[in-house]
Order: C-alpha cells, then sequence, then structure tokens
C-alpha cells in the first residue's frame, strides 16, 4: 500500500512552490491507489503559528488538497523512542556557531571537533556514513552523492529542541510513509535522510522532487514574495482553477484546471525539472 503525505509547516502561508510539491504529492498517492496523510510539521514551535495554519488548512481545502487522514502534529510527539534507536551513532556536539562555519574538508565528523570527544552536553548529531550514495528519483533518475558534503546532521539542538531531519524521517517511519515528495531544494539531502531511514531500521520511501518555484527575482519563494501566495491570489479573484492552470504544466500536465482532471495524466518524471522561475 502506497502512503503519501501533506506536511505543510505552519510558519508561512501557502505559496505556488508549496502547492506544486502537495498536488506531486497527491497526484502520486492517488494515482496508485494509495493513501495520503496531513501532518502538520510544527517540530519548531518557536516558529509555528496558529492563525497560519488556519490559513494552510483552508488554502489546501479551497484546491482540494485534501488528506485522508490527519495523523498527530510534530509537536505533539516523542522523538525519545527514534533517539534511543539511533544511540550508537549519535554524539554531542560542543561546536560553537562560528567553528561551524569554518571551511574545513566534508566528512569529518562535525568538522572534526567533536565526533570522539565524548561530551556529555551540547547539540546531537547523527555520525554519517562515509562514502558516495546512489538512489532513485522518480523525476530526476539516478542520484548519486556523498551525505558528507553535508557534515553530520543536529538532530536535537542545543536547547533541547528537535530537529526538523529528526522529526520527518522518525514521523515518516512512525507513520508508514512509502512515497515522499518535496521540492528539488531537498534532493541531494535525500542521501543524509536514506542514512536516518536506515538507522531507523525502516526501507526508504520512493522519492519525488517537485520543480522548485522561484519568484521573479530568482530567490526562493518567502513572505516578500505575496502575489505568488495562494490567499493573495484569492484575495485578488482568482479561482482553484486559475491556481491550476498556472501550476500543473510544472508538473507536465498542461491545460488541466482541477486535480481530477490532472490525475489520469500524472507521469511523476513528465514536466521540466526546474527550478521555474515566475514572471514579473
Ligand atoms: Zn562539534
Amino acid at each position: 500500500m502506497i502512503v503519501g503525505r501533506l506536511a505543510p509547516t505552519p510558519s508561512g502561508r501557502l505559496h505556488l512552490g508549496n502547492v506544486c510539491a502537495f498536488a506531486a504529492a497527491w497526484l502520486s498517492a492517488r494515482a496508485d491507489g494509495g493513501r495520503l496523510l496531513l501532518r502538520i510539521e510544527d517540530v519548531d514551535v518557536t516558529r509555528a503559528r496558529p492563525e497560519v495554519e488556519q490559513s494552510l488548512r483552508d488554502d489546501l481545502a479551497w484546491l482540494g488538497l485534501t488528506a485522508d487522514e490527519e495523523v498527530a502534529r510534530q509537536s505533539s510527539r516523542d522523538y525519545a523512542p527514534a533517539l534511543a534507536r539511533l544511540a550508537p551513532r549519535l554524539y554531542r556536539c560542543q561546536c560553537t556557531r562560528a567553528m561551524r562555519e569554518q571551511p574545513l574538508p566534508a566528512g569529518a565528523g562535525c568538522q572534526g571537533h567533536c565526533v570522539d570527544r565524548g561530551h556529555t552536553d551540547g547539540a546531537i548529531r547523527f555520525r554519517l556514513d562515509a562514502g558516495p550514495m546512489t538512489f532513485v528519483d522518480r523525476r530526476w533518475g539516478p542520484q548519486r552523492t556523498d551525505p558528507r558534503t553535508f557534515g553530520d546532521p543536529i538532530l536535537v539542538r542545543r536547547d533541547g529542541l528537535v530537529s526538523y531531519n529528526l522529526a520527518v524521517v522518525a514521523d515518516d517511519v512512525a507513520d508508514g510513509v512509502t512515497d515522499v515528495v518535496r521540492g528539488s531544494d531537498l534532493l541531494e539531502y535525500t542521501a543524509v535522510q536514506i542514512q536516518l531511514w536506515q538507522a531507523l531500521g525502516a526501507p526508504p520511501p520512493r522519492w519525488l522532487h517537485a520543480p522548485l518555484v522561484l519568484g521573479a527575482d530568482g530567490k526562493k519563494l518567502s513572505k516578500s514574495h505575496g502575489s505568488a501566495h495562494v490567499g493573495a491570489m484569492r484575495d485578488a479573484g482568482a479561482t482553484p482553477a486559475d491556481v491550476w492552470r498556472v501550476v500543473l504544466p510544472w508538473l507536465g500536465i498542461p491545460g488541466a484546471s482541477s486535480l481530477a482532471e490532472a490525475l489520469p495524466r500524472w507521469d511523476p518524471a513528465a514536466g521540466p525539472r526546474g527550478p521555474i522561475t515566475l514572471p514579473r
């Protein structure tokens, strides 16, 4: 059974890049007769805002991006069991931000400072295995990356807050997710997450990285790109069909004005790889 998920983060309003990735997740799950979960990714409680969460829910419903089931939000979950399972590969890191930003060779623990020091407090890092890894992305094809380019990921911050790196993988494993669909800015980072999946004793999911959508200024969409937000488009009189006629061509389905119309034409490998740059 295919299990996909929509996993919005309630720190920013829904923009066209989110819509593109969520549409790919929706179409992928529906096309294969799978289930689709909704999970609110509010592990970083310092950034989550209730009014933003409500606007995300409203925008998803307005677009017809419906899930079959809502699973536990991240802020209500216990990540201690996952950390216990990962314990043989965890170590404490006491690097300061300045130390972390020094350009040191890839693949040297937390850049060589703490991996074998036996610190008893500090941030908790996950020790990556050496060497390049391969995986297949359903849109981008075979990929080969060295996860250590990124350095050992922090799973728990120095202040005790569980990081997104740990939460997203532990949740997907706990929720039985088989399909991970998201923006292509995370394509290379997949290698790091595969190691976490494996260390948690779970078979890694199918991966699909949707085109990244950039503002007219070439930058990742953010609050400053107001017109690329679904709420702003709706306020300006757009209908869901108007949004879909913009977004679905990015997934290789031009001319469709609803998800239902797009579904029979879904092909995970079709369409541009991106990035897509919005017109001015
Ligand atoms: Zn360190």
